[in-house]
């Protein structure tokens, strides 16, 4: 959601839900709290104990853009920028992507990737200092980051559709249908945290998946828009004495059928994703004992709590149980 100044204030698709947010509030809520699910022993009753925190400061990273100028180009990368093939050829590190492409480009045209591996590193100095606070607040930002790295439309300069006149698209894909669809996803992962040994690796690897998705979010788009009249497939409201179009819900369904699965699997991707970076920044810092340093020993309820989500969640029950904080009415 980087150039909304260029989309302007009359744009006719009034994103409110994602102009703020990146796979909206609710999925990168969601996915912290999985990960806390897939990670071994050793740091689960750390992360357990601050679950509500990592939950609650998933989204922080997209908040941040209304006071720093330079947040915004943080959470997307436009590889069709970068050059053909830059999915596969952009270097691994800052310093050779700098030397590239120069600095202003990166920092214009989005460097997410690089942002991932910076916060690997911060996390990981974190557990070597045994900084709790830092601990905390980089593995709520650099799992929004990873989040983003998952969306498809976080990697292409098409973020929106604006370039193929199918605005509207980047709303409707990470946030409209999750919010729409997320009791019908299946949230179980069946994945524990894995130690990555090369994490920059993990990082592009992800950003191939999502770009690889990029045509079928368009083609799709126009396929199922085929079935529908323009007065189905928009609403239009009045707000503030302007006409603004949303997407209707049928539309939004129909889409979402038309992408099979991808966008559960993209959300399952995230959070197993979070939970080998969390894991790796923890290895890679040393293994302090967590609950020895932070003394954060499950309580038995704690522990019994835990075992009953843990259960949930690997019956994609968590909803159901009411144990998914997103979905809670403070929220
Ligand atoms: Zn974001």
């Amino acid at each position: 959601m980087k150039k909304l100044k260029q989309a302007g204030i009359a744009c006719t698709l009034l994103l409110l839900l994602v102009m703020g947010s990146s796979w909206g509030f609710l999925v990168h809520r969601t996915t912290h709290q999985l990960a806390v699910y897939e990670l071994p022993n050793e740091v689960q009753g750390f992360f357990y104990r601050h679950l509500d925190y990592l939950v609650k400061n998933a989204p922080r990273p997209d908040t941040r853009r209304n006071e720093d100028s330079t947040e915004a180009t943080k959470h997307f990368i436009d590889i069709e920028y970068y050059g053909k093939d830059a999915e596969n050829t952009m270097p691994a590190t800052w310093d050779a992507a700098v030397a590239k492409y120069t600095k202003d480009s990166l920092l214009k045209y989005g460097h997410l990737p690089y942002v991932i591996v910076d916060m690997k590193a911060k996390l990981t100095h974190a557990f070597a200092t045994a900084n709790e606070d830092s601990i905390l607040f980089y593995a709520a930002d650099l799992g929004h980051y990873i989040g983003d790295a998952n969306v498809p439309l976080h990697t292409s300069i098409n973020y929106d559709g604006q370039l193929s006149n199918q605005k509207g698209l980047h709303a409707l894909w990470e946030s409209m249908i999750p919010e729409i669809e997320i009791e019908q996803f299946n949230l179980y992962g069946n994945h524990t945290a894995t130690y990555l040994a090369n994490p920059t690796a993990a990082v592009w690897k992800a950003i191939r998946r999502s770009y690889a998705l990029v045509p079928d979010v368009f083609a799709k788009e126009l396929e199922v828009s085929k079935q529908f009249t323009e007065a189905q497939k928009f609403r239009i409201q009045m707000r503030k004495g302007k006409e603004v179009k949303y997407y209707t819900t049928e539309f939004a369904k129909a889409y979402a059928a038309s992408l099979h699965n991808t966008i559960n699997e993209q959300l399952v991707n995230t959070s197993n994703m979070i939970a080998d970076f969390w894991y790796t920044c923890w290895v890679d810092g040393g293994k302090p004992n967590m609950d020895k340093v932070f003394n954060t020993s499950l309580t038995q309820a704690e522990t019994e709590r835990l075992k009953a989500e843990t259960e949930s969640y690997q019956k994609n029950t968590l909803i159901k149980d009411g144990y998914l904080i997103s979905k809670k009415k403070e929220q």
